[in-house]
């Protein structure tokens, strides 16, 4: 797997997130400040400039810039929490060639492991850790069973969906959604929302 294929998956992404943005406001506009969407779709057409305008000569570099840009564009806690994803996603394919399914799986827990140290969620607290978790889980079991790539993420997408649909019952313990408690219960996250367009995107992208 070489750069192009990351190149592939963010602007994919970025596709996903814009044809989406106006559900994700909507999901937000229940339990948050309406603005998940509009951050998001702001966030991936920043990414989507920078490609259009540099072209990169590995993974690492990509995915690094990629986190830095959503760090810089995207205000509200999804900014820094997908920037750390990206950087930490980037920085653990430094030197790895090449891009195995093992790497990439190193890959999601290093980004992921700093999503948690940013945004000290725990599972359930209704948060996108709540689709990271069982998508991490999934991606090491498909591989363990010596599934390449692909089908890996796609077995981590479907069970991020499942994270994503089981946040809905709960009652926020973590960002705006908290302020509401009980009343944040009975709706279903934005950000698990959109880690699962995610990871989807990189199911579809990655191969
Ligand atoms: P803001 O809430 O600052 O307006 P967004 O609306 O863009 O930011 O993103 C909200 C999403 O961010 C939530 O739906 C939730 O999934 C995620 N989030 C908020 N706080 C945390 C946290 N501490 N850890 C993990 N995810 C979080
Ligand atoms: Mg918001
Ligand atoms: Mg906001």
């Amino acid at each position: 797997m070489g750069v192009d294929s990351f190149v592939n998956w963010l602007r994919d992404a970025a596709g996903v997130l814009h044809e989406n943005a106006a559900y994700l406001t909507e999901l937000d506009s229940a339990i948050g400040d309406a603005d998940h969407g509009a951050n998001m779709d702001r966030g991936f057409q920043a990414i989507v400039a920078v490609l259009d305008e540099t072209s990169f000569e590995s993974a690492d570099e990509l995915l690094k810039k990629a986190g830095m840009t959503l760090v810089s564009k995207v205000g509200g806690a999804s900014g820094p929490l997908y920037g750390t994803f990206f950087l930490r996603f980037g920085t653990a394919l430094a030197g790895v060639a090449p891009i195995t399914a093992e790497a990439v799986g190193k890959a999601l827990h290093a980004g992921v492991e700093g999503v948690l140290t940013r945004g000290k969620a725990e599972l359930g607290d209704k948060t996108m850790y709540d689709a990271w978790a069982p998508a991490l889980e999934a991606y090491d079991a498909a591989v363990a069973g010596g599934s390449d790539v692909g089908p890996a993420l796609t077995a981590a997408a479907e069970a991020a969906a499942k994270g994503r649909d089981a946040t809905v019952p709960l009652v926020a313990r973590k960002g705006r959604a908290s302020y509401l408690g009980e009343r944040s219960a009975g709706h279903q996250d934005p950000g698990a929302t959109s880690t699962t367009l995610i990871l989807e995107s990189a199911a579809r992208t990655l191969a």
